[in-house]
């Protein structure tokens, strides 16, 4: 695909006129239960899209660094199905959406003792404690290298994000206890939980963000560097969990408006797999009372609805995404 100066112009202005649109609104709360997190600006919106030949589109707080909290159980999701293999995961952590909020632990003490899904916090907490490594760091370090493989660069951790959630966590210790208690987590417990808080901690950007999500468009394959970050065999398990459970209790009405799979985070991130197409990366701190980045939600809605992003959209779209990227498309919108 040809691109122009004028193409990156084009579309840049389009999400110009929705950041323009949405930052002046002043809905939604910062996080406040981790209280690092409310330290966060509550006027930060980026938006950032990203192509399959590894083009970037974006404008605002693009390059605001902020924690990927829930947004990382995606990625680590699919780790332990490259650890472990999708019919051995199956039996520990299912796929089946609950409508509850993220951190509801009601439903590990009934019938199978297995968390519903993983991207709430009990399936994920399980999942991390099965990633496979000798000791905590050999751990670690192999879940830092899968995030550089998906964002392209060096990651850090946020320490004092990180000894927040570990000094408030109570709720997450519980239900890993708990899970425990069913051997659902195996090993160390307090481990377990370490590295899942230290996954919730990893500094992204709107940018990165949005390179995930390309990568997950792309099959696997990170667009920007050329390398693989996930197998290609468990693209698509990672994709429709984060369809059917990626946005809190808000997953089907998103799934009903917005029709990307996509993952949110407390910490104002959303990151959404348009697949075969593009990757979208949204930042911006106040949550609604689900959790989800209040903004970024109203942005991606935008996206979905004006260029038919939607993955069940058989309509036409008001513009055509292929024509404004390489500038051929008409001028008004
Ligand atoms: N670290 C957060 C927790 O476990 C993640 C929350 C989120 O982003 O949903 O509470």
């Amino acid at each position: 695909m040809f691109l122009t100066g004028a193409a990156v112009t084009r579309v840049e202005e389009f999400l110009q006129a929705l950041h323009d649109r949405y930052q002046s609104l002043r809905d939604g709360q910062l996080a406040s239960y981790i209280p690092e997190l409310a330290k966060a600006n509550p006027d930060w919106l980026g938006i950032s899209v990203v192509t399959l030949d590894g083009r970037s589109f974006e404008v605002g707080d693009i390059a605001q660094k902020f924690t990927i909290q829930s947004i990382s159980k995606v990625f680590v999701y699919g780790m332990a199905l490259e650890d472990h293999g999708r019919e051995a995961l199956l039996k520990k952590v299912g796929v089946e959406p609950t409508g509850d909020p993220f951190n509801s632990l009601i439903r590990l003490d009934m019938d199978s003792k297995r968390p519903d899904n993983p991207m709430i916090n009990a399936g994920a907490i399980a999942t991390t404690s099965l990633l496979k490594g000798q000791n905590p760091t050999e751990r670690l370090n192999r879940m830092l290298a899968m995030f550089e493989r998906y964002i392209g660069h060096e990651v850090f951790i946020d320490v004092p994000v990180f000894m927040s959630e570990r000094a408030t966590g109570h709720r997450n210790r519980a239900m890993a206890h708990l899970m425990f208690n069913f051997g659902m987590v195996t090993g160390d417990v307090d481990e377990a939980l370490d590295l899942y808080f230290q996954q919730c901690s990893l500094l992204v950007t709107g940018h990165d963000l949005a390179v995930m999500a390309a990568t997950l468009a792309n099959g696997g394959i990170n667009p920007v560097t050329g390398e693989r970050a996930l197998d290609e065999h468990y693209v698509q398990d990672v994709i429709s969990v984060m369809l059917t459970c990626g946005m809190y209790d808000y997953s089907g009405e998103w799934t009903y408006r917005v029709g990307m799979p996509a993952k949110s985070g407390v910490g104002g991130g959303i990151t959404a797999v348009v697949p075969g197409k593009l990757g979208i990366g949204t930042f911006s701190p106040p949550l609604d009372a689900k959790g989800n980045s209040y903004r970024g939600i109203r942005v991606c809605e935008s996206l979905a609805r004006d260029f038919g992003l939607h993955l069940f959209n058989v309509a036409k779209a008001d513009r055509d995404l292929e024509e404004w990227l390489t500038g051929s498309g008409a001028d008004s919108w």
